[in-house]
This record gives structure tokens, sequence and C-alpha cells, in this order.
């Protein structure tokens, strides 16, 4: 036997280990807020109590009291390491093992009240030591999977440290009191937290590479870029996802090479976003929207989110990031800011273009009304120059311009809309010349201009075979020859010609109508084509809705073809347009 002192020094290193112990298993808690580590931390304080009082049963007569504490403390730090074990495999803590120890505590409650012997107090207690560290070292070898070695140790400690708490008692006082006593214990409880925390640790580790993976899963096939910045101690990319090549065109060679790539390719008015983006006290919850060069060159919009981890004293360490390509969203977004624009501005010409001609139809009406409808035809109005019928005549005029003015008006929404149809059929250029072009000639000779119209004669091109809607094809040629009629001073003339034309490798019509009118100035002719443009001169001289031509163009389009004009202010005005010819060698 040992002198007391060197009992002492031992119970102390106990003490000592078993604290410090206690201490580490506080510290996991707190990163990691696992149950089963608070719950294996509390096992270890008991069992540093019972240590405790082991103190006071060496240094005075052993009280049956002590003796009655010393268990108690046991058996809570038994009870909590099984129930840290049942947490740790996922299990339900069985109700049974709390009503086992109360009848244990009982137990020992009536033993030392009725002075049994050292082994009766503890008799039970020693059973259920046993119990529990076989439980807790079958429970904890099953999560090691195939590692028969690693099972057959942790099963070993487990019953060799049961059974030496079972039969303590037994051997009390000879050896549990004894320094060797202390020593087995201490080589005991050593040898049982070393293989917890072993097989905590694999837990850990086998935890991590399964989030990493399933981590790696997720980022490697998400269509979002995702990225891992490191910001202490030096900054850097840890991860970037491959959907950086996708959305940005850079590899994530170019993020790992460059710490600051993403400001390098931020566009230079969205910079200071960038920075509250890795500023954790800006406390974002919205996502940031960032322009971000491709390497193409071109800017892809990009909504960004970032989460921050910190280290103890609270400074960021890391910024974990999401970027998604919005291109296609702002696009959609402004399309429709654009699309209630052009509402916008069409409500206010359509009424603008209505309020005139109904202006004056309400004006002259009033005007006959006042002076009675009795043989209006031929009153004189005092007021006004002019008979009655000039009168009708002048409003029938006006009538008839806003009916032409609202059937554009709604032609044009229908193709807005998407919903006008074209009729398509097939035509060759003669029948086109035949039947739709020929027929203008009375109308522009009526109106005292000459008609020349000019075609390739070559039979080939004359058979060549249009796919138009007859109906709208005419429409472009009424829009442009009406035209050029209004523009153009008796005497004058309006020349049509058809002839080969070509886009690309394409083989196409070519139609040019000029007259030798007054022309249009520079300034004008790159806006006739848009809605309700009317030149200056034309505006208050000359009937006319300015949709036309916009009809026409739309038209032309929608027949794969183009449309424009050429003129020189003083010298006549030139309208061209396209068709695309189509099996031009099938009649000859
Ligand atoms: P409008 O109903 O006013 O004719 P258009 O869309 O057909 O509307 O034409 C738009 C404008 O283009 C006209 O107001 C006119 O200023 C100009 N324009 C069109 N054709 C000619 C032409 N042959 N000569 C001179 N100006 C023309």
């Amino acid at each position: 036997m040992f002198p007391v002192s060197q009992r002492y020094i031992l119970l102390l290193i106990l003490i000592l280990f078993v604290s410090i112990l206690s201490l580490v298993y506080f510290t996991a808690f707190r990163n990691s807020r696992e149950k089963y580590i608070n719950y294996w931390g509390l096992s270890w304080i008991m069992y540093g109590l019972s240590l405790v009082l082991n103190v006071f049963l060496i240094s005075q007569p052993a009280t049956p009291l002590m003796v009655a504490g010393k268990q108690f403390c046991d058996l809570l730090n038994s009870l909590f390491l099984l129930a840290g074990t049942y947490s740790f495999v996922n299990r339900k803590f069985p109700a049974y093992w709390i009503q086992f120890t109360a009848v244990n505590s009982i137990w020992i409650g009536l033993a030392v009240y009725y002075q049994l012997s050292f082994l009766m107090i503890t008799l039970l207690s020693s059973i259920f030591f046993s119990i529990v560290a076989f439980v807790n070292g079958v429970m904890l070898q099953t999560s090691l999977g195939k590692n028969f070695l690693g099972r057959f140790i942790v099963i070993s400690v487990f019953l060799v440290w049961g059974s030496y708490k079972a039969y303590y008692p037994y051997l009390y006082p000879a050896l549990s009191n004894s320094s060797t006593g202390y020593s087995v214990e201490l080589i005991l409880a050593n040898l049982m937290n070393l293989a917890i925390m072993i097989i905590y640790l694999r837990k850990i580790r086998e935890e991590l590479t399964q989030s990493e993976s399933l981590f790696r899963v997720f980022a490697e096939n998400a269509q979002d870029m995702i990225y891992v910045y490191r910001i202490s101690p030096n900054m850097g990319y840890v991860y970037v996802s491959p959907a950086c090549a996708e959305i940005l065109g850079y590899g994530q060679e170019y993020f790992y090479q460059n710490s600051t790539m993403l400001a390098s390719i931020t566009h230079p008015d969205d910079i200071l976003y960038l920075d509250a983006l890795f500023d954790p006290s800006a406390s974002l919850n919205e996502p940031i929207t960032l322009r971000l060069r491709h390497k193409l060159g071109h800017y892809v919009w990009t909504e960004q989110k970032t989460t921050f981890q910190f280290d103890e004293v609270h400074n960021s360490i890391q910024a974990e990031g999401i970027l998604r390509d919005i291109t296609d969203r702002k696009k959609v977004e402004e399309e429709l800011i654009l699309a209630e624009a052009s509402r916008q501005t069409l409500l206010t010409d359509v009424s603008h273009e209505l309020r005139t001609p109904i202006t004056t139809i309400v004006g002259y009406l009033s005007v006959m009304r006042n002076n009675g409808m009795k043989n209006a035809a031929n009153m004189v109005i005092p007021d006004l120059n002019g008979t009655g019928t000039d009168y009708l005549d002048f409003i029938y005029k006006k009538a008839l311009h806003l009916q032409r003015l609202v059937q554009d008006l709604f032609q044009l929404t229908q193709y807005d809309s998407g919903q006008d149809y074209l009729n398509f059929s097939q035509i060759t250029i003669r029948e086109l010349i035949e039947q739709t072009v020929e027929k203008y000639r009375i109308d522009v000779t009526g109106k005292n201009i000459e008609f020349q119209l000019h075609y390739e004669q070559d039979p080939q091109f004359l058979n060549a075979f249009l796919i138009i809607d007859e109906e709208r094809i005419d429409q472009v040629f009424t829009n442009i020859i009406y035209n050029a009629m209004k523009f153009t001073q008796l005497g004058g003339e309006i020349n049509v010609h058809l002839g080969y034309g070509s886009e690309g490798l394409k083989q196409m019509l070519q139609v040019s109508i000029a007259d030798t009118g007054e022309g249009i100035d520079e300034s004008d002719l790159v806006k006739i084509f848009e809605r309700f443009y009317r030149s200056k001169k034309s505006e208050n001289k000359r009937d006319g809705s300015g949709l036309g031509l916009t009809i026409s163009k739309e038209i032309i389009e929608r027949h794969k073809g183009a449309i424009w004009a050429e003129s020189k202010a003083g010298k006549g005005s030139t309208f061209f347009f396209t068709i695309p010819i189509y099996q031009p060698n099938i009649k000859s």
C-alpha cells in the first residue's frame, strides 16, 4: 500500500484529468450543439464529483452517507454516459434506465438508513454499472462499421471498465482505496474516454466528408455559381463552382488565381454594391444586383447573396456566395417597361390624331345646325366661305380620314399583339404586275401625273414565284403610290420599277417607286417609318395619319423583305421594298 499522500496525488491527477475532459466536451458542445456531447460532459462532471468524494473517503473513516453520495454520483455518471451514447447513435433513450437509476437510488438510501453493510449499499449499483458499461460498448462499436479490431477493442474496454466498477466494492478497501486501485481506475477511465473520443472524431470526419461531397454534388451541378471566399488571414477564392464558365465565360482557374476577380469584372457603376456584398455589417437580406463583364465583353446581370463565417471575436473570416444570372429576367423587365412606354405614347398619339378631325367635324356640323338644315345644300353661311354642300364634302372627307385612321390603328394593334395572320398564296411576278401594279395607272394619270412602269423583261424573272398576301402587298403599293401622288405636283411623274434585288444569297424582287415631288428632308427621312411620324411640311398641308409607312414596313418585314427610302429635298423621293423570290425557274 502506498502512503496516503501518494493516494491523494493520484486522486488529484484523476480529478484534473476528469475536469479537463469535461471542459473538452463542453467546448465541443459550443461548436457542434450536438446533444450527446453535452450528456458526456455531464457524465464526466459526475465522475469528477465522485472522485472528490473519494478524497474524503480516504482522509477519514468512510461514513455510509459519503459512500451513498459517491454511489449516487457514479449512478448519474453512468446514466449520462448512456444517454449520450443513445443520442450519439440516434436512438431514443428508453425510460427504463431512469427507472433503474431511481430504484437504485432508493436501494442505496434504504441500505444506508438501515445501516446495511457496504456491500449491500453498492450491490445494485455495481450490477447497474457493469450493465451500463456493456450496453455502452455494444452501442458505440456499431458505429465503427466493418472495423472488427476497433469493435473488439471498444467492447473490451467497456467490459473491463464495467467489470472493474462492478467488483470494486468487493475489492474494497484492499484494492479500490489503494494507489493501485486508482491507477487501474485512471488507466481504464483514460482508455474508455479515448475510445469514445476516437469514435466521436470518426463520426465527425465521416459527417464532414459526407456533407462536403453533398455540397460538391450540389455546387458542381448547380446552374448558379457558388463560391467560397476567404477573407482572413489572406483573401482569395477557396471554391468556385464550374457554373462560372457558363455564366461569365471565365473558368474556375481565373478566380483561384485572382482574388479580386469579381471586382475586376464588375461594372464601374456597380462597384459600390460589390463592397456591400462583402461587408458583413451591411447585414443584407436582399440579394445584390450587379452587372459583370462576360469574357466576351458584354455585361451579364447577376444577383448575388453572401453569408459569412466569423471567428471567436466576430471577425468575418469567410464569405459563401451564390451568384445567379438574371439577364433574361432583366430583359423581360426592360421589355415590359418599353412596352408600357410605347403603350402610353400610342394612347397619347391616338387621342391627338382622333381629336383634330373630330373637332373639325363637330365645328362644321354645329355651324350648319345653327343655320338650320332646310335647304342645307345651297345655304350660304355668313361666317364661313362656301355653301352647305362644301361643308358636307369637308365633313365627309374628314369622316373618311377618321375611318382610315381607325382601320390603320386596328391593323397596327393586331400586328403588335401578333393576332394578324397573313393569308399567303403563290403568285408570279407577272401576275403581280398585271393584277396589282397596273391598276394604279388610272388613279395616277387621273391626277394628271405621268405613270411609268418598267420591269425586267426576262421571262425567268416574270415567271418567278412569290409567296405573298396579295391584299397586304397591294396595301403597301397603295400607301407608297398615294403618298407619291400626294407630294407630286400636276405634270409630275411616278416611276415604278420591278427588278432583281438580293439579300445575302437570297434572290429578291426589288420594287422601287420614285416620284418627282418635293422630296423628304434628311432629318425626316430616318423617321418616316415611325408610328405617327409626319414631316412638318405635310403635317399641316396634307391629309394623312402617319401610319401608312409604319404598316407598310410591318407588312414587308413579315414577308421577310426590307423597305427603305431615298430622297433629295426638292428633287423627289424613291421608296424601295423587297420580297423573297421562291422557285424562280418553274414556269418559263
Ligand atoms: P401619311 O399618312 O402622313 O402619309 P405615312 O406613314 O404614309 O403617313 O408617311 C409619313 C410621312 O412621310 C408623311 O407625312 C410625309 O411627311 C413623308 N412622306 C411619305 N411619302 C412621301 C413622298 N413620296 N414624298 C415626300 N414625303 C413623303
